[in-house]
């Protein structure tokens, strides 16, 4: 079976194996060469077996925001569609198509190219997608998150379906998470005890690299002091109505490439298929209390 391709099995005709058989076939593929089944792609016969045949759906969510005059609008979400690409077809979720107009904080919102959603409508937004597609009959979703200004509306989302719905377990992950500050230090790059990644700056940068190499004008940007550390290390959150005088992204972007990238994305990926495979075997795992 390990050999049949989606191709081949179109090419051999009538006699379709099941979704379920189908997708093992593609994740038992060469890494790095499989693709996840995408929920845009299912054909309306396959919809239910394409539900079951996958343990957790998931969803990603990016943004449409301005990243410095260096990066793309759409970094968050290309980063951010790409790892889940890779983290489904190694978990064999069903994957879902990102959400990319979402809400922008007021720091990037006044940014020309930032397209911003309010966060209230956001939250019932999220909500909306989340009860379809448990209706659909998926009992684990797993949101793989790229933007901070989804946190707040997401998790509120999640709160409220995980009420409503029942025998749910929605898991919530931002991606940058999963890169501990001891690798970002190694790597020459910063990260902030609030968890931040620094908005457009060398992390987000690279990651970009690593996939759209294309869509990269570091000659447009100029190194920037990283943040001053206010905590020491313990996490918190400051909202600013608007940074004043502050370009749009964040530290030294000259210390951005395709190869951290390449790196930093390779992490996070294999955090977050570990974190699944965990959640996955242990059926049992208590919420937040
Ligand atoms: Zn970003």
């Amino acid at each position: 079976m390990a050999q049949i391709t989606r191709r081949n099995i179109l090419l051999a005709g009538l006699a379709l194996p099941s979704i379920a058989e189908a997708v093992h076939a593609n994740v038992s593929t060469a890494e790095g060469s499989e693709k996840p089944k995408r929920f845009e792609e299912v054909i309306g016969f396959e919809v239910a077996e394409a539900v079951s045949g996958h343990p957790i759906g998931i969803l990603p969510l990016g943004s449409l925001e301005f990243h410095g005059p260096h990066n793309p609008l759409g970094t968050d979400s290309i980063i951010i569609s790409g790892i889940a690409e890779r983290v489904a077809a190694r978990t064999r979720a069903l994957l879902f198509p990102a959400v990319t107009f979402t809400q922008c904080p007021a720091h990037t919102s006044h940014f020309q190219g930032t397209i911003s959603v309010r966060p209230e409508v956001m939250t019932l937004y999220f909500e909306d997608i989340l009860r379809n597609i448990l209706h659909l009959g998926f009992r684990k979703v797993f949101i793989l998150n790229g933007h901070d200004g989804n946190i707040g509306p997401a998790r509120g989302a999640v709160a409220r379906i995980a009420d409503e719905i029942q025998d749910a377990a929605l898991l919530f992950a931002n991606w940058w998470e999963f890169v501990s500050s001891e690798t970002m230090k190694t790597m020459g790059l910063f990260h902030q005890s609030n968890g931040g990644h620094g908005h457009g700056g060398p992390l987000e940068t690279s990651a970009i690299a690593a996939f759209r190499p294309d869509l990269i004008h570091l000659s447009h940007a100029r190194d920037l002091p990283e943040p001053p550390e206010l905590s020491g290390g313990a996490p918190y959150y400051l909202q600013k109505s608007k940074a004043a005088e502050w370009p749009g992204y964040s530290g030294n972007v000259s210390a951005a490439s395709a190869e951290k990238g390449r790196k930093l994305v390779r992490i996070s990926e294999d955090a977050i298929v570990k974190l699944i495979e965990n959640w996955l075997s242990h059926d049992e795992v208590p919420g937040s209390w």
